[in-house]
């Protein structure tokens, strides 16, 4: 048997952390979860940091003085951390070797940064650290000699698809061996969307969409933030953008297909004519379980597909008049350099505003235009740069979101 890998996960209260923890249960023996880094809810990490028995955990520091007297009271042994600083000792730890990165945002960008750089296996579950610097990321996982593995369900399943070769050599950064765009045996990718709750929905009544209705998510769950990016298919958009700078492919190489029963996570085109697709019922202990045990395979715990209950698979085109966001995330990506980051941050901001009420749905893509329009986007080269475009483009959207009439 394989010598048991250490585990971090960053983000252990949300919905990847409690993924990872439901598939690290059932492996006791090859899975140690040694950290677990949660946020603002003290409770479950407390919970959880019972049953793992973790040798350092990492909260919010205006929860760190509440966090340690909960420990104590429950007499567990482990070190509090807290903060942006507590995240990153807590992944560059030499009790650990593999980092489950599950935190939305700069703090989850500046956390996977730091456990690529300490070289550990790095499962990248978010979004923000290959849309804002996924460049760097590469540059540093060769020089660390980190691997970093895709767990987002459709970069996963595409990683899953792929020559063996291909994925050493993806997963190590190093791009210098992947063959180029003439020799290569693969001519496309497609990626998969659901489409979300208003494939459906005609774009007049697209309006009138209330926070609940953006919240419903028909086929994964997910926490707020992503799961509205899939009603307005950015999160799509953001994956394109995280497609082509994983798998080194330009945006015109990359399709997105609707395919509203989630079952086909995404597909490879050879060119010989060949299409391989990755399925599997629509739960992230699968990527997860992919990634943890990779190149090996373990249970995750998922039901297998049922083809007969599944009977029929649909596919057809994204409407981008009524989802421009994935209009916004292609040229975003031929832009390149810094406008990733600024689509990311000015779709954070808005999404934020929908969320609370100040914003209409339909107003998302409106903004995150806007302020692309007044970007200027300059080549990122480091975390500030990256940590700069970011803020700059937050800026612009917050003063933007001023300008509108709200509802
Ligand atoms: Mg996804």
């Amino acid at each position: 048997m394989n010598s048991p890998s250490h585990l971090a996960v960053l983000g252990a209260t949300g919905s990847v952390g409690k993924s990872t923890l439901d598939v690290a249960r059932l492996h006791p023996d090859r899975i140690r979860t040694v950290a677990l880094a949660g946020w603002r809810n003290t409770d479950r990490l407390l919970a959880i940091s019972r049953e793992f028995s973790p040798a350092g955990v990492c909260v919010a520091d205006e929860k760190a003085t509440l966090f340690r007297s909960q420990v104590l009271g429950a007499g567990l042994n482990c070190r509090v951390l807290s903060g942006p600083t507590g995240l990153i000792e807590l992944v560059q730890s030499e009790q650990v070797d593999t980092v489950v990165a599950g935190i939305a945002g700069a703090a989850g960008l500046s956390s996977t940064l730091a456990a690529v750089q300490a070289g550990k296996r790095v499962l990248i579950a978010n979004k923000e650290p290959l849309v804002m610097c996924g460049e760097l990321l590469r540059a540093e996982a060769r020089a660390a000699k980190a691997v970093i593995l895709p767990v987002d369900s459709e970069h996963n399943a595409v990683f899953q698809c792929l020559p063996e070769a291909h994925q050493t050599n993806l997963s190590r950064g190093d791009l210098g061996a992947v063959p180029t765009s003439d020799q290569s045996p693969i001519s496309r990718i497609t990626l998969t969307a659901s489409g979300g709750p208003f494939i459906r929905t005609p774009a007049p009544d697209l309006k009138s969409v209330t926070i609940k209705e953006a919240l419903a998510h028909p086929n994964w769950q997910m926490g707020p933030k992503i799961t509205v990016d899939s009603a307005t298919l950015m999160n799509k958009g953001l994956e394109l953008i995280e497609a082509c700078v994983f798998f080194d492919l330009p945006e015109s190489q990359i399709d997105v297909v609707i395919h509203p029963q989630s079952v086909i996570h995404s597909l490879v085109h050879y060119v010989d004519g060949s299409v391989l697709a990755q399925m599997a019922s629509p739960d992230m202990r699968i990527p997860l379980a992919h990634a943890l045990a990779f190149p090996g395979r373990i249970r995750s715990g998922a039901p297998t597909l049922n083809l007969i209950e599944v009977s029929r698979l649909d596919f057809e085109e994204p409407d981008v008049a009524r989802f421009p966001c994935l209009r916004l995330a292609r040229e975003a990506a031929r832009i390149g350099k810094g406008m990733p980051a600024v689509l990311n941050a000015a779709n954070e901001v808005a999404v934020e505003a929908f969320l609370s009420g100040r914003l209409r749905f339909v107003d998302i893509p409106v903004l995150v235009e806007a302020v692309m329009e007044r970007s200027d986007c300059p080549v990122i080269n480091g975390l500030d740069d990256a940590l700069g475009v970011d803020q700059n483009a937050r800026h612009l959207a917050v003063e933007a979101l001023k300008m509108r009439s709200v509802r």
